[in-house]
């Protein structure tokens, strides 16, 4: 047994093919048969195998084995990587292709698929105070905790009982607190997934998802599924969030540091700032006791801030040098985003924040000093 951070960087010692230490980017879409191993066998068959030898990349590839090994370690189940966090929110609908979905505040590129599947096949869409009224079996809750804009969690536990009292499958989206932040599993979902192009990925470079399952037959399924749907991850994106995984404690263990000590120190100082800063939103703010047992080794690196103004939010990312204006989040380097460019329906007084890597007190003194010119102008 070894821990975590081992975990990141020897899981899939047992997949090298080749001397190197630093895994080969390997473009070859396809692989030489063994001429003295020719055996026919069915799909699912074919997929145990094809991770030791792969056949041809649109079904698995040297690196996208070596993700899974690293993946289905750290995130205790069966991971299948995808090219995208919303194409492996699709194989999960594929999946459990439920007539319902029960679905809260969630992603809006996971509403959007959710939207066009409505739109095709009549998929019906409610909300998650909805799943007691009118969830039967073969239907789906879908979660996101903590929630994106604002880096609140939500009952993760209620919304389990919930569903599996009235048949339905559970799927969270964990995205924003991966672990060792937090475990999902504590609570019985039915499947996890990760937009990995966050805080795996880490360096705002590379585009990639993951759903986990504790069913080797589900995730033989998802394979089959995903070798069909054309929706693995490619080969130099494999690379890249390999080795991104290498460090990937480190950076999540110091964003979360880093934002809660930010959270906290806007917080306190809340009265400094009086007339442009008038709320912060995060989980570590919040004081339902069910909280500290979700993120129980961390807060998710994202928050929101409330100016008073419209035009103070529109204004505030232009007045910082550290934080750079753009959307997504999960990298090394801390973002802000007027959350109304990505969001027309939110409200334009909103900010998000995605803090990174940097030293704290240089992102403190980014943020106050922008508040402090705000407050001049
Ligand atoms: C970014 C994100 C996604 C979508 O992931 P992509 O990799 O951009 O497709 C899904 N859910 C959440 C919570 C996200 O932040």
């Amino acid at each position: 047994m070894t821990n975590f951070a081992t975990q990141l960087i020897h899981a899939d010692d047992k997949d090298n093919r080749v001397t190197d230490v630093a895994p080969p980017i390997t473009v070859s879409t396809t692989f030489r048969y063994d001429n003295n191993n020719l055996e026919i066998c069915d799909e699912s068959e074919c997929i145990d195998e094809m991770d030791k030898t792969p056949v041809y990349s649109r079904c698995g590839h040297p690196n996208s084995t070596r993700l899974e090994s690293v993946f289905s370690k750290i995130l205790g189940g069966d991971a299948v990587v995808y090219n995208t966090g919303v194409s492996s929110f699709y194989a999960a609908m594929v999946h459990f292709n439920p007539k319902r979905l029960f679905i809260g505040e969630s992603y809006h590129g996971v509403h959007a698929i959710a939207d066009i599947m409505t739109r095709n096949y009549g998929l019906k869409q409610y909300s998650l105070n909805d799943i007691e009224s009118y969830a039967e079996e073969g239907d789906l809750v879908h979660i996101e905790s903590p929630v994106n804009p604002y880096g609140v969690s939500i009952n993760i536990q209620d919304y389990v009982n919930k569903a599996h009292r009235k048949g339905a499958k559970l799927v969270i989206d964990a995205t924003f607190a991966p672990p060792p932040l937090q475990d999902p599993w504590k609570f019985n979902v039915d499947m996890i997934m990760y937009s990995a192009t966050k805080y795996f990925g880490g360096h705002s470079d590379l585009l990639a998802g993951i759903l986990v399952t504790r069913d080797h037959e589900v995730s033989n399924r998802l394979k089959v599924d995903r070798m069909y749907l054309g929706t693995i991850i490619g080969n130099l994106e494999s690379f890249l969030l390999l080795r991104s995984l290498r460090t990937y404690e480190m950076r999540i263990l110091k964003q979360s540091e880093n934002a809660t000590k930010i959270v906290l120190y806007l917080q306190t100082h809340l009265i400094e700032y009086q007339g442009v800063l008038k709320e912060i939103i995060h989980s570590s703010l919040q004081t339902e006791p069910w909280v500290e047992t979700q993120v129980e080794h961390g807060h998710t690196p994202v928050f929101c801030i409330k100016l008073e103004t419209v035009e103070q939010a529109k204004q505030f990312p232009s007045k910082l040098r550290l934080f750079q204006h753009a959307t997504s989040l999960g990298g090394v380097e801390s973002l802000i985003e007027w959350r109304a460019l990505s969001d027309p329906e939110i409200d334009q007084k909103l900010l998000r924040l995605s803090i990174g890597c940097e030293n704290v007190e240089d992102l403190i003194n980014d943020l106050t000093q922008g508040l402090e010119q705000t407050k001049k102008d």
